[in-house]
């Protein structure tokens, strides 16, 4: 008897691709071998090069490193002082930017915390506003056992810094561009309505009373993007019309093997911005080693994350933000 894997392997052989690629690969994409085959080879092509012209893509060995630098601080729930050092460094790193905060004090199950978003804004020529957030705290119940958060809280902390790279020093061709470093995104003791999703809670009713949420066309949330087995999963909770426009970005540039395999509801940053009515697209992998074991336990390191997928996300991101300014009105 065959075995599945044995299965794969024969129709990998086939379709003269490579087995690393397959490994990546679900049945949905193993049933279609003939796309699967036509977009490998540029999805292989490290440079990003895909059916697109002039592919927009990250540096993603700066990325890793930016990844490699905000780990070092160590745990980073809120109220930490890794969490404040993590604060100065994203700063840091956007010096002569237009940046802003949102901070204020979350009250949470083990008492009073700072919790601060921090906004840096990139302006276009077009009225309307794209943002890209992720968050940067990592788990507080975790915080005494050496959990790092590699990529729940490092990856995104680091994509969103090297975006801010590729977005600095020219005025974006299209809409502005908020880079939204989120706060406060981890439960204090149990997951739900009100202990999660202290920072982007705050401002969505922050951008609601002084107008800035009508004016967002779209809010692309990242999160756990660092996986060196990526599989973004289609999260049901979010705007179908908007994760179309990811899909096709992704499937553009060859990447789409990568994206929406599984349909799963994920509660996350961008539901207080649904909730009021803002389009809004949740780019996670909760497929975190097998079965999601590394996901929330002190196997998040950075051993498990490769540059490519970084590159890739951004890639897309890059691609999401193109399309939605080439979009009418
Ligand atoms: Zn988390």
């Amino acid at each position: 008897m065959k075995t599945f894997s044995q299965v794969i392997l024969a129709a990998c052989l086939t379709a003269s691709i490579s087995l690393v690629a397959c490994a990546k690969q679900k049945t949905v994409e193993a049933e279609k071998p003939a796309v699967a085959s036509t977009f490998l080879p540029t999805a292989l092509d490290s440079s990003g090069a895909g059916a697109e012209p002039n592919p927009p893509s990250i540096d993603a060995d700066r990325a890793m490193k930016y990844v490699k630098e905000v780990v070092a601080f160590g745990p980073r729930p809120v109220g930490s002082p890794a969490h404040k050092k993590l604060e100065d460094y994203i700063y840091a790193q956007l010096k002569g930017d237009t940046v802003e905060d949102d901070a204020f004090v979350a009250d949470t199950p083990a008492g009073k915390f700072p919790v601060r978003n921090i906004i840096a804004k990139y302006p276009g020529t077009r009225d309307g506003i794209i943002v890209i957030a992720g968050h940067y705290d990592t788990n507080y119940p975790l915080r005494d056992t050496g959990y790092v958060g590699a990529n729940d809280g490092g990856s995104t902390t680091a994509i969103l810094l090297e975006l801010a790279n590729h977005l600095r020093g020219k005025k974006q061709d299209g809409y502005s561009v908020w880079l939204v470093w989120t706060d406060g995104e981890e439960a204090i003791q149990q997951w739900g309505p009100t202990d999660s999703l202290y920072g982007t809670r705050h401002l969505a009713e922050r951008w609601d009373k002084d107008g800035t949420l009508k004016k967002i066309k779209a809010f692309l949330l990242t999160d756990m993007i660092g996986d060196a087995d990526l599989n973004i999963d289609k999260d049901a909770n979010s705007t179908a019309s908007l994760l179309s426009v990811v899909y096709q970005a992704a499937t553009r540039l060859g990447y789409q093997s990568h994206f929406f395999a599984r349909t799963i509801g994920v509660e996350d940053d961008h539901l207080p911005f649904m909730k009021l009515g803002v389009p809004c697209a949740d780019l996670i992998d909760l497929d975190y080693g097998y079965n999601n074991v590394f996901h929330h336990t002190p196997q998040d390191t950075i051993d498990k994350l490769s540059p490519k997928s970084l590159q890739i996300v951004g890639s897309v991101i890059l691609e999401t933000i193109r399309m939605l300014d080439a979009m009418k009105p």
